[in-house]
């Protein structure tokens, strides 16, 4: 049995930061892999997708040449065998750097394996029993496969396989219509694919509001995406050339037909596998595990961190999650989950920055409240770039003046929406970002006029 001050099961996005600040706080910490060190956003998620996306809006814009005044003498010809190598290299940086922060840590010892609970202090790894008082879960999740008929008759893609893929899908048939399913069929789209989205739902991404959710719509269809929505009964079946995805919809035919199908229907968290039991640390139905306003589960000394908490699914709020316990451990400060803002972007292009409520949110909770819409085709940045599509959409407080919450679906959204999403943790009126003077020209001086065109909900 070996002896440590803390153990943390998964390399994820809260993990490796906490071991550091063990590490550097002297303490004895060991840190458990089973597979590739950055988890997730690191080798599958974000640092691909987004190293790809880039990839595809280059392609885009040199299709667009002639808008600007250049031309590309050739069509614009994708080499996929490229954009993956690219991709590998992006991610294997952060890969790779991961690991060796990891190893150079001084009082860190790093495993590789699959880590399991043997009772609430020790965890077995590799057949050597580790024991700590401090036990920090940050394992994760995986695509979800849901048991729809014919799911195992048929080869199907997921976000990990779909790392692996070096050609041009002829045509991709994306199931699931939500963050993951778009990002990849408009990067799919642009990279030269014939992409149909089929979704269950009667919008696409179903937790926005729905003016986001049409303006979404239009900006893929625009780029030839065809999208399937109330697709009730989805199945799949095998074809000589490739799969056919039955869709029950209200339109259009009855099959979507396909080379190759994404499955983009959400996330499970890994914890099925982690003999939880013996440790008696409870989840919920789901298998998130369940964890108090400190990330604290049912059993003390025990905390889990990141998407297998089911507190929040990204990158940012696993690494919110570290500074939360890590400052209430190392600083005995009272840092609490429910002081976060609910924050996150979309990376289609132009990409929807959101914060806070939403305006559907803000309306059932009944509230009194302002509310401000401007279109990008009306902000002279996006005018001068030619990215017009989208707009800006900002409610507050009518009270306390407070901002509630905001969605900016344009150039820059992701990068604009912090603007608010500070002022909001600031818990600042909205007539700060008025008085402010802003750089000209950007989209977000266009701020403060927005904010100019309050009125009380319709
Ligand atoms: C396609 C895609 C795109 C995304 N894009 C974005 C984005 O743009 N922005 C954003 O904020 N988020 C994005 N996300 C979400 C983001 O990737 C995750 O929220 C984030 O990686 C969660 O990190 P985590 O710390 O919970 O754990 P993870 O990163 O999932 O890491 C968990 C680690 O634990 C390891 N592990 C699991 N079980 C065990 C075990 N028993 N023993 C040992 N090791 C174990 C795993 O191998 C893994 O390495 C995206 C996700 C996907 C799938």
């Amino acid at each position: 049995m070996k002896n440590f001050d803390a153990i943390i099961i998964g390399t994820g996005q809260a993990g490796p930061p906490l071991a550091a600040r063990f590490s550097d706080a002297g303490r004895t910490v060991a840190i458990i892999e089973r597979h590739k060190f950055g988890g997730t956003c690191v080798n599958t998620g974000c640092i691909p997708t987004k190293t790809m996306v880039a990839s595809a809006y280059a392609a885009h814009v040199a299709r667009r040449g002639a808008e600007y005044g250049f031309c590309v003498n050739d069509t614009v010809r994708v080499d996929m065998k490229r954009v993956k190598a690219r991709k590998d290299a992006v991610s294997g940086r952060s890969n790779k750097g991961i690991e060796e922060w990891l190893l150079g840590l001084k009082n860190c010892t790093v495993l590789r394996g699959h880590a399991r609970f043997q009772s609430p202090n020790t965890v077995v790894v590799n057949d050597e029993a580790l024991q700590a008082e401090k036990i920090f879960i940050n394992v994760g999740g995986r695509a979800a496969v849901p048991e729809m008929p014919g799911i195992h008759d048929v080869p199907f893609l997921n976000n990990s396989s779909m790392m692996e893929v070096d050609f041009l899908p002829k045509h991709l048939v994306i199931v699931g219509g939500s963050y993951i399913g778009l990002e990849f069929g408009q990067m799919y789209r642009r990279f030269g694919s014939e992409i149909t989205i089929v979704e269950m739902g009667t919008r696409l991404i179903g937790r926005e509001d729905e003016d986001v959710s049409h303006a979404v719509r239009e900006i893929l269809e625009a780029e030839g995406i065809q999208i399937r929505l109330n697709a009730k009964c989805i199945s799949l079946a095998k074809r000589d050339d490739g799969v056919a995805v039955h869709v029950d919809c209200e339109e259009g035919p009855p099959d979507a037909l396909g080379t190759h199908v994404l499955l983009a229907v959400g996330r499970i968290p890994n914890t099925n596998d982690l003999d939880l039991d013996k440790a008696g640390v409870a989840t919920d139905h789901r298998g998130y595990i369940m964890v108090d306003d400190q990330l604290q589960t049912n059993v003390p000394g025990i905390w889990a961190l990141g998407d297998c908490n089911g507190r929040g699914a990204f990158t940012h709020t696993s690494y919110n999650d570290y500074e939360i316990v890590a400052d209430n451990l190392f600083n005995a400060n009272h840092r609490r989950l429910s002081d976060r803002i609910q924050a996150y972007a979309l990376y289609i292009d132009p990409p929807l920055g959101r914060c806070g409520m939403t305006e559907a949110e803000i309306r059932k909770s009944g509230r009194h409240a302002l509310i401000a819409k401007h279109p990008m085709s009306r902000v002279s940045r996006a005018y001068e770039k030619g990215e017009t599509q989208g707009f800006m959409k900002i409610c507050v407080d009518a009270e306390t003046k407070q901002i509630l919450g905001a969605a900016i679906l344009g150039v820059g959204g992701d990068e604009v929406i912090h603007v608010l999403l500070d002022v909001m943790y600031a818990k600042a009126p909205y007539t700060v970002i008025q008085r402010a003077m802003h750089i000209h020209p950007t989209v977000a001086e266009y701020l403060p006029t927005v904010l100019s065109k309050l009125e009380t909900f319709a």
